[in-house]
């Protein structure tokens, strides 16, 4: 027996209504803020990544699905969206388009994670970004629809973690003092954080490790050193969040594992959800374009996955409506019948009723089990009785009446009544 690799899932029927609704949600709130879809490759040159995602990150290091394909080309599976977004719009002219671009995608993303609750392999992406404008309104527009989005699936107690990572003219100025701070604890911290502190500095401030805890607390902030160009920056977007009444923390810690973060970065939590409570999380990238050869291009964007966002539906306990089925099974009886019956089958459903075929020749009373186990709302019967005089008979299982109705008026008989 063949079994599922590590970390990937099958999405089963009885979980497809959740994902129904979070895909109309995403159709509903894309189009209330004028993002355009665009679906980029799930396999991209290799390179792509290394240079824009960075090495000394984990996804670089640890996580790509790389390989050699029979041409001898080196390619990855799609670890996040936005170095292909980033690609896609040098590559198709899209900067000499009216700006900004406003973009988004729902897709799977492929990281060679340590599999945990919420967390796969294969995961489902949805995944906005805007590209072409430095104002920190559009910072503000990109975190309110994720804020709407959420709001629409059902969620409460909704907050921002943000911060600012600042940009090369004040970055460098912080990471000296950090990494003088670490120097004067270096006994302390753990092996990871001795790493990072020569691959990836600003990361130490994400270690999860007890010891390295009391470091973090007391280290310098990145606010306090931050050019004046992103202070306003981020004085003007706190004021846009506070005009909306969008309830935010300023996270010090908050530095997301991506080295081409400029500026803003954030993330949506929610209540209840346990210790890893954010559902998307994103950031202002401005010096992206610029590293895959393109040019000067700003964008803000984030990304949600969306099977944890299904996880936290459930435990906040958001109930999301059934998906359509069959209203009327139709039953028959004998070999005549049923030569009725199948082509009949196909002819309602042309009509747009929704029709359930039974299979097999069973008994009139195991395929009225079938009609009650599918709850449908009319049994059509065709039986050698009926069929002689023309007509079919219907059971209505709601109300527990019975008619003999016409075959030549079955569909619109039916239509007329399901519309009631
Ligand atoms: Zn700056
Ligand atoms: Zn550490």
């Amino acid at each position: 027996m063949y079994k599922r690799l590590t970390g990937m899932q099958d999405i089963l029927p009885e979980d497809q209504p959740y994902w129904r609704f979070v895909q109309e949600k995403i159709n509903q709130v894309t189009a209330l803020y004028g993002f355009q879809r665009l679906d980029v490759p799930i396999l991209e040159e290799a390179a792509l990544y290394v240079r824009s995602v960075g090495p000394g990150t984990d996804i670089v290091d640890k996580e790509m699905y790389t390989f050699t394909d029979k041409g001898e080309d080196e390619v990855t599976l799609r670890p996040e969206f936005t170095a292909g977004f980033m690609r896609a719009y040098v590559e198709n002219h899209l900067d000499k388009r009216p700006q900004p671009a406003k973009l988004f995608s729902v897709g799977p993303i492929f990281r060679y994670e340590r599999p945990q609750a919420g967390r796969f392999r294969q995961h489902t992406q949805f995944n906005v970004e805007a590209l072409g404008v430095e104002d920190p309104a559009m910072d503000f527009e990109v975190m309110s629809l994720a804020w709407h989005f959420f709001s629409l699936l059902g969620f409460h107690g909704l907050h921002f973690q943000l911060n600012s990572t600042g940009c090369p003219n004040c970055r460098p100025r912080y990471v000296e003092k950090l990494k003088a701070h670490y120097q004067l604890h270096y006994d302390q911290i753990c092996d990871n954080c001795k790493r990072r502190l020569v691959r990836s500095p600003l990361r130490v401030l994400d270690c999860k490790e007890d010891r390295c805890q009391p470091v973090i607390a007391s280290a310098p902030r990145i606010t306090d050193y931050l050019c004046d160009d992103c202070k306003q920056h981020f004085g003007q977007l706190t004021h846009y969040l506070d005009a909306a009444q969008m309830a935010y923390t300023v996270n010090h810690r908050l530095v997301r594992g991506l080295d081409y973060y400029r500026k803003t970065v954030f993330e949506v939590w929610v209540e209840g959800i346990g210790a890893q409570a954010a559902v998307c999380g994103g950031g202002r990238y401005d010096g992206l374009a610029q590293e895959i050869g393109g040019p000067p291009t700003p964008g803000i964007g984030f990304g949600s996955g969306l099977e944890r966002v299904i996880m936290a539906m459930k435990a906040q306990g958001v109930a999301v409506p059934g998906l359509p089925r069959p209203q009327v099974l139709l039953a028959y009886l004998g070999a005549t019948a049923k030569e009725k019956a199948v082509p009949l089958a196909v002819d309602l459903r042309l009509h747009d009723i929704g029709v359930i075929l039974p299979f097999g020749n069973r008994s009139l009373k195991s395929q009225m089990r079938q009609a009650n186990r599918e709850q449908v709302h009319f049994v059509v019967i065709l039986g050698e009785n009926e069929l002689a005089k023309g007509v079919a008979q219907v059971k209505d299982l709601q109300v527990h009446e019975q008619f003999d109705v016409p075959l030549e008026d079955l569909s619109a008989w039916l239509s007329g009544k399901l519309a009631m």
